[in-house]
């Protein structure tokens, strides 16, 4: 006989362990919580290496000191969690070229500069005429390019900061606009995913640390969905099955692209057209762990940036000294193409060529890297990306409709967010709002059962 439930919530990322938390405060309390994963966290993922915890995923809080404070912003404080502040805005004076060279600070900010005008104008001459053809925008990930295809090494690694980076979202940025400019990294050996422990445990039973609530069910690989008017019926690739009155679905948008769940019916076109429009970014932060440091540190010097030929070739660096002094840990990332291709070789070849780089910009003598860690989201199967990328010019409907429910189905997650995809807050306040229109819902299926039953 299947198990019988209120709500199961598929995946105990940030986004799911909130809904789950909204529901009990409200006395929700018969919910399941399945996680294909060993572990809590999803995205937020902490890993030791080097002799000191680095994130594999989020990283950063981003959106503090503006007139409204970042809700995640707030949990970290309520958990004292250890930040530092990160300013990327320096990594344009650090250019080097393939000889190690620095280029002169005012022809890469003269570069930079030139770069965002032309952006923004093309993007004005676009807004004006929105018939123009999508497709003939080049595949960057965000659909911004500048007017003249970048050439030059130091056009192209300004390229690749302005659209795999800073300019992926289209100015105003509602996380700046509403939280603030400001980010802070995340340097906690507790990890970013303790802000989740500690929300976990306020709902959830825990015994010397560790959640042990019969209501989270980790290793649990959802791999079908049937639904009806009744309920769901929720089916694990283990053979367990689970009946709920309502689901709430917070896989990422690169799951739902996949075939990993199938819904029985199958979802409405709508849903999948919408799934199918939304981009996924992958993007790679590889750490590198060396036996003393070669690089410049001090006020101004965390990132640097390396200008190559290739796009995105091992372009946007960041030092780990202001986050763990005399940690000697070197960050590297590389986004989409470059992601995918580093994760389908060897971790001893990425160092090769990261070394290569590195050897380049900081000359023959430097040591070799004694331990290296590739995170594989793209290959992730529970994961497949990193995060949502919506088109540039986002139409309403399409973030209605990712987020829309299918009868039963509720959708959740960073992706859901009208204002905040890609983001952990994004997803945060997305599991708030998923549990509020369930709450919403149960309430008025409650309603319209007294009624029917009085009429009868
Ligand atoms: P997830 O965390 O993905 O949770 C979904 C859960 O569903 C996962 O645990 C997954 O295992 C589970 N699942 C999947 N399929 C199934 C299945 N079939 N059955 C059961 N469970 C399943 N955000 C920032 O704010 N700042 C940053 O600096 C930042 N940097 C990032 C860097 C990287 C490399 C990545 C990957 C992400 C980054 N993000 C950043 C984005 C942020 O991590 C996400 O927006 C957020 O964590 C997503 O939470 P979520 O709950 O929506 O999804």
């Amino acid at each position: 006989n299947p198990t019988r439930c209120s709500v199961v919530i598929v995946g105990a990322g940030i986004s799911g362990i909130t809904a789950a938390k909204v529901l009990a405060e409200n006395g929700v309390d018969d919910v399941l919580i399945l996680e294909a994963a060993d572990r809590i966290g999803g995205r937020i993922r902490k890993e030791h290496f080097g002799g000191v915890t680095v994130e594999l995923g989020a990283g950063w809080i981003a959106g503090v000191g503006g007139k409204q404070s970042n809700p995640v912003w707030e949990l970290a404080r309520q958990s004292n969690l250890r930040t530092c502040f990160s300013d990327y805005s320096n990594a344009r004076y650090n250019i080097y070229d393939r000889s190690g060279k620095i280029f002169p600070s005012g022809v890469a900010a003269d570069s930079y500069q030139k770069a965002v005008e032309s952006a923004i104008q093309k993007l004005r001459k676009q807004e004006s005429n929105p018939d123009v053809d999508d497709s003939l925008l080049p595949e960057t990930p965000s659909k911004i390019f500048i007017c003249r295809a970048p050439k030059t090494p130091i056009e192209l690694a300004i390229d690749f900061i302005l659209h795999d980076f800073e300019m992926a979202e289209v100015e105003p940025i509602s996380t700046y606009v509403d939280f603030g400019e400001r980010e802070f990294l995340v340097a906690d050996e507790r990890g970013y995913e303790h802000l989740l422990h500690k929300m976990a445990e306020t709902f959830l039973v825990t015994s010397d640390g560790e959640i042990s609530d019969a209501r989270l069910k980790l290793n649990k690989v959802v791999g079908e969905l049937q639904h009806s008017r009744n309920g769901v019926l929720v089916k694990t690739e283990d053979g367990c099955v689970y009946e709920a009155n309502y689901v709430i679905l917070s896989v990422s948008i690169g799951v739902l692209q996949t075939h990993l769940i199938s819904f029985s019916p199958p979802l409405p076109r709508w849903k999948t057209e919408a799934i199918s429009n939304c981009d996924i970014m992958v993007y790679t932060k590889v750490f590198l762990k060396f036996p003393h440091k070669f690089w410049p540190c001090g006020p101004g010097k965390e990132f640097f940036i390396y200008a190559h030929e290739r796009r995105g070739y091992y372009t946007f660096w960041q030092h780990m000294e202001n986050a763990y002094p005399g940690s000697n840990i070197l960050v590297v990332t590389l986004t989409n193409g470059e992601s995918k291709r580093i994760e389908a070789q060897s971790d001893h070849e990425t160092k090769k060529e990261a070394m290569e780089v590195l050897r380049n910009m900081f000359g023959h003598d430097i040591p070799d890297a004694t331990d290296i860690l590739v995170p594989r989201w793209w290959n992730n199967r529970f994961q497949r990306g990193s995060y949502s990328n919506y088109p540039i010019y986002v139409n309403r409907q399409l973030v209605d409709d990712i987020k829309a429910p299918v009868g039963r189905i509720f959708f959740t997650g960073e992706h859901t967010s009208e204002k905040f995809s890609g983001y952990v807050h994004g997803a945060y306040l997305s599991g708030i709002e998923t549990s509020t229109a369930l709450l919403e819902e149960m309430r008025t299926e409650k309603e319209r059962r007294i009624e029917n039953q009085s009429f009868l």
